[in-house]
Formats: C-alpha cells, structure tokens, sequence
C-alpha cells in the first residue's frame, strides 16, 4: 500500500491505516515461508505541529518448525513501530527518521521490514525444548527414548554381560 503524504504534509488531517497485506511468498533467511495467514497492518499518521508521525503495528502468525525437535510451531507476533516521516534528509538521521523523498509512503515496504527484524534468532516450540534423540530420532520432549546404554545401569550391566 502506498500512502500519499502531500497533504498530510501541508498541516491536514490524520490518516488512518487498516489493511491486510500477503507475505505468503515471503521467504526467511532460516529458510521457509512462515506467512501463509494474512499480515495485518493497522497505523495513524498524524502532523503534530509540523511533525508528522506513524504509529504502526503488524500482526501475524509465524508458521515454522522448531529448530530442535521439529514440530510445528504457529506463533502470533505483533510489531509495534514509531516513525518520524520527512521529505528530505535531516543529516544526523535516526533510525525513526524516514525520508519520503517523493510525499509517499510504500506502506508494505516499512510493514515487512519491521516484522522481518523482529523474528528471533532461533525457533524453539519451548525454551527447554529437548529436540531429537541424535540416535533414534525420538522426540525426547514425549519422554526418554530406548537408545540411552550409557545413562541406565540396567544397559551397562546388560553390556558388560554380553562383552
Ligand atoms: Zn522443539
Ligand atoms: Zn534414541
């Protein structure tokens, strides 16, 4: 969605943003495309006293897979942001600072950004997620599988009898 500030800029009345945007062919650096549900954006822009900001929020549902264990995970996310919107450089510029050179705004564009540095590094269904047994490929989190000699004394005695 791109957004036209020209009037905005000249002192008129706030905008407000609600719309649905589709991230589904949106890729992620791990690999996968987590968007399949509708992103949705909501925002005002508003000049106070000659400053013009936006406020916005994203909301979406992240559809991936644990880093550890696999299993699916559905994580609902939402991103808030703050913006100070210029039609031209100020110098010392701030990450809050946007130029919008040409009196628009691409919307989807800043929407995606936002949502995009804000997935986490690693993707766990839980922070002590247990992962896969590296042997057997059980899920350790449904519980211990068979393939452990060396923890259960049962199995090392089992061992050195058969040695
Ligand atoms: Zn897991
Ligand atoms: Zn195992």
């Amino acid at each position: 969605m791109l957004v036209n500030l020209k009037d905005i800029f000249a002192g008129g009345s706030p905008i407000a943003i609600a719309y649905e945007m589709n991230l589904s062919d949106e890729e992620v650096p791990g690999g996968g495309f987590p968007f399949s549900d509708p992103v949705h954006v909501t925002g005002r822009i508003e000049n106070r006293a000659g400053v013009v900001m936006l406020h916005a929020t994203v909301q979406a549902v992240r559809h991936v897979r644990c880093d550890r264990c696999l299993s699916p995970i559905h994580q609902p996310m939402q991103v808030v942001f703050e913006n100070v919107l210029v039609t031209e450089s100020q110098g010392d510029d701030s990450d809050e600072l946007l130029v919008c050179a040409e009196q628009t705004l691409d919307m989807d564009a800043l929407a995606k950004t936002n949502l995009l540095l804000s997935l986490p590094m690693k993707e766990l269904c839980r922070p002590d997620c247990k992962g896969l047994c590296p042997n057997c490929g059980k899920n350790l989190n449904e519980g211990p599988c068979a393939c452990k000699p060396e923890g259960h004394p049962a199995f090392l005695k089992l061992r050195k009898f058969l040695q």
